[in-house]
């Protein structure tokens, strides 16, 4: 086959229909379990102000280097506008515009943009399902918002998932342990590895995820946060550990666990699938940001919330050879060796009474429609020929069971389908 003009853009892919069922039920089965809990969908731009971005933190590899950026062609207000790398921000951008009653608890899903480096696993467009809860500091709250994103793994049957806790302090402690940490990296910065040399030096926290082994041997000896925990920050932290198992969900603290985004306070955590390779394994995340909609110009105001990344957790499905349900089969394909005026009355009136149905066009021969109705995954097929036609009947052939047919008349084929497809599916 020759190449094609034109390719989808680099880290970008097209979900043909045989794997578009499989996102739909994933993300129905999101939207399904989070509504059950509470949340209210949340549907939000595709671009925003920079601005908006920007306060996640100028020192966030997401700001600094991924945001897909351009301009508004309004020259009279020139805006810089950026695709949403995450929806976070925008959440909270909402709150703050719009103000609506605490707790105020959303879902979303929907594609992010980051440029990155692609890989497996890793692309420059990809899908998020999350969930925030604005307005609300009870530990209670980090709890049911871990819980719902483990329900839903669950929910899909997902099994080799570990989740990652921590805590990061609130914004005084983590000042403090940051100071502290910049200062024992220093002292033994020649043993770091070039980039953590530099990552130190604008954030010292981040050096903390490198999974470098000579940053790992120097990070070793590193103090931890644990050492820095005001009472306030270790009360709620116990509370969250202690719901969590209130709950059976199992957690593995992570002193290191400090995430991407610089915005994080107290809790946070992280979903790991143990069948993905370990550079693309997590397949959610989230926290508390309890200054974030404060720095989009709204009241100081908690938050806390995840983002589960749905590529991955196709490919950790698949690790875990998973079916999937995938679209819903077809139950009738129209074969009309008449014409076709039939197929398209027929098909009409089978649509309208909810069955799902496919025909034919152009007016091929019965083994070329008969081929296309095999491969439409029909279970029955529908044949209108000249006899038939005569007869004003048609032919019921079933397709997936044992090949049989019957003749009906025109006006029973209904009810002709719903009793051989209640015979086919006994309750
Ligand atoms: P983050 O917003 O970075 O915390 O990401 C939350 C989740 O989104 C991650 O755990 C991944 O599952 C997913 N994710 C983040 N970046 C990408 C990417 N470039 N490609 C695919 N999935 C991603």
């Amino acid at each position: 086959m020759s190449k094609s003009l034109f390719q989808a853009p680099r880290g970008t892919r097209d979900i043909l229909p045989e794997e578009a069922g499989k996102w739909r039920s994933v993300l129905d089965a999101f939207a399904d379990l989070a509504e059950g809990y509470g949340y209210g969908q949340v549907i939000s731009p595709i671009f925003e102000d920079v601005g908006v971005f920007q306060r996640l933190g100028e020192n966030t590899e997401i700001v600094s280097k991924e945001m897909f950026i351009f301009h508004d062609k309004d020259l009279k207000s020139p805006q810089e506008l950026a695709l949403r790398p995450e929806l976070t921000a925008s959440i909270c951008r909402a709150y703050a515009q719009h103000r609506p009653v605490t707790p105020w608890k959303v879902w979303y899903s929907g594609p992010q943009f980051r440029y990155e480096k692609p890989q497996a696993g890793r692309f420059r467009q990809f899908v998020q399902v999350g969930a925030e809860v604005i307005g609300e500091e009870d530990p209670a709250t980090d709890v049911e918002v871990i819980s719902l994103a483990w329900r839903f793994y669950e929910s899909i049957g997902l099994k080799d998932v570990a989740l990652l806790l921590n805590t990061l302090g609130d914004p005084a402690t983590r000042t403090a342990f940051n100071h502290e940490l910049k200062s024992y990296l220093s002292s033994r910065i020649n043993e770091l590895s070039p980039q953590s040399q530099i990552t130190m030096e604008k954030n010292p926290l981040r050096v903390l995820d490198s999974k470098r082994e000579n940053d790992l041997e120097v990070l070793g000896d590193a103090p931890t946060i644990e050492e820095f925990l005001n009472q306030a920050d270790k009360e709620h932290f116990d509370s969250v550990r202690d719901g969590l198992n209130s709950l059976n969900i199992p957690f593995e603290i992570t002193p290191r666990l400090v995430r991407g985004l610089d915005y994080y306070t107290r809790t946070t955590f992280e979903f790991i699938s143990t069948g993905l390779q370990t550079a693309q394994n997590a397949i959610g995340g989230g926290g508390r940001y309890d200054g974030l909609i404060e720095e989009m110009g709204g009241p100081p105001t908690q938050g806390i919330g995840f983002a589960l990344g749905v590529d991955r957790i196709l490919l950790a499905c698949e690790a875990e050879k998973l079916e999937i349900e995938g679209t819903k089969p077809l139950e009738v394909f129209v074969v009309d060796m008449t014409g076709g005026s039939h197929a398209t009355q027929i098909a009409d009136e089978l649509r309208k009474s909810g069955f799902g149905v496919d025909r034919s066009f152009g007016g091929r021969s019965m083994k070329a429609q008969m081929k296309v109705a095999d491969r439409s995954g029909a279970l029955y097929a529908i044949i209108v020929g000249d006899d038939e036609l005569e007869k004003n009947e048609v032919t019921l052939r079933d397709l997936r069971g044992d090949g049989s047919q019957v003749r009906v008349s025109r006006s029973s084929i209904e009810k002709a389908l719903n009793e051989t497809i209640e015979g086919r599916n006994p309750q």
